[in-house]
């Protein structure tokens, strides 16, 4: 008999409903993690809103936590033990393309196959079950709490975007943007031993950076903000910006608040895509570095993994509420409110 699990599933414009579906099953070489915590990122917040062309039916759930339930064959049950904390890799990488092989795997190209453990396609944190590979699992402690694991991709992502501006002891960084993706940054250029100064027009969002460490704050439609950081760089312009806001004219600004020799780092996605305007000249010029960052490499996993398991990086304040999976319908509600940061999905 076909074992059943229970999912949440976007099913259509705001809408998601607890299905009955097919469990997946370890098969050789895969591990069955039993979800316990899942975040509900931008992504699958755009998903259930209607605003991404987005295939329904639609599992998804990207940034997970669990324990390991049971093992294929060929898994080595001492490396993998029956309620093991774990963090999922969800997202698709082959492995195997240019990319996955010089360790860019956030870059893949390959495509996945049928996977016919799944009734649903979607990254599959929503629903109770789901099967990876060890490749794709990184080990919790057990004092951990599973909301806190779920943060290992979100925080993983930052991990890749920090990591690619080479923040420097002492350096002046600039976030622009205090949601969650640009609170993360504060935490994480903090501990690379950087000043940082956060660009939010929201007070709420301003008094949490402050919290949680940023050094300054400002108001952008208070204080221009290429005048304001310049002002607190002696004129020269920041080491480091991070834009985490999705406004093509924000990342222009971010480029033109950029100091000799600095790294302009555009982390957001950005909605819509208009086109700026750069001088060619300018960038030769001060040798300023423009850098994109997309989701994270297996390292950077690796990296938040690690941040979360030393208690490096706390999470707790970044969490604005929990839902259990039956009300995965509020939770979605909740997560597209603009005054929240991390809803958590739980299962426990
Ligand atoms: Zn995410
Ligand atoms: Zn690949």
């Amino acid at each position: 008999m076909m074992e059943k699990m229970k999912a949440a599933v976007i099913t259509g414009k705001k809408k998601a409903e607890i299905l009955e579906i097919k469990k997946p099953q370890p098969g050789k070489g895969e591990v069955l993690v039993n979800i316990k915590a899942n975040a509900l990122c931008t992504w699958e917040q755009r998903a259930f809103l209607g605003v991404i062309d987005m295939k329904l039916p639609f599992l998804g759930g990207h940034e997970i936590s669990g324990v390991v339930e049971e093992i294929g064959e060929g898994i080595d049950e001492k490396e993998y033990k029956i309620g093991q904390k774990v963090a999922v890799r969800a997202l698709y990488s082959c492995g195997s393309c240019y990319y996955c092989r010089q360790g860019e795997e956030n870059l893949c190209i390959g495509k996945p196959g049928k996977d016919p453990n799944k009734e649903i396609w979607g990254p599959g944190g929503l629903g109770e079950y789901l099967v990876a590979t060890p490749r794709e699992l990184f080990k919790l402690p057990d004092d951990l709490p599973f909301e806190y694991g779920a943060f290992t991709e979100p925080l993983a992502c930052v991990v890749n975007s920090v990591e690619r501006s080479k923040i420097e002891l002492g350096n002046d960084v600039v976030i622009i943007g205090a949601g969650i993706m640009g609170l993360l940054h504060v935490m994480v250029s903090k501990l690379k031993g950087a000043r940082t100064i956060v660009s939010e027009p929201d007070e709420n969002r301003r008094k949490l950076a402050k919290e949680i460490g940023a050094d300054i704050t400002f108001d952008p439609t208070k204080e221009d903000l290429i005048e304001k950081v310049k002002s607190l760089t002696e004129g020269r312009g920041a080491d480091v910006v991070f834009n985490t806001t999705a406004i093509a004219a924000v990342a222009g600004q971010a480029i033109k608040a950029t100091g000799k020799s600095g790294r302009v780092i555009m982390y957001s996605s950005i909605h819509p895509d208009k086109p700026i305007e750069v001088s060619p000249n300018w960038i030769h010029s001060t040798q300023v570095e423009i850098i994109g960052a997309v989701s994270p490499t297996i390292e950077s996993f690796q990296t938040s993994s690690i941040l979360l398991s030393k208690k490096l990086i706390n999470p707790e304040k970044l969490i604005s509420a929990k839902y259990p999976l039956e009300e995965a319908q509020k939770a979605f509600e909740h997560a597209v409110r603009p005054d929240s940061y991390r809803i958590i999905v739980t299962q426990e």
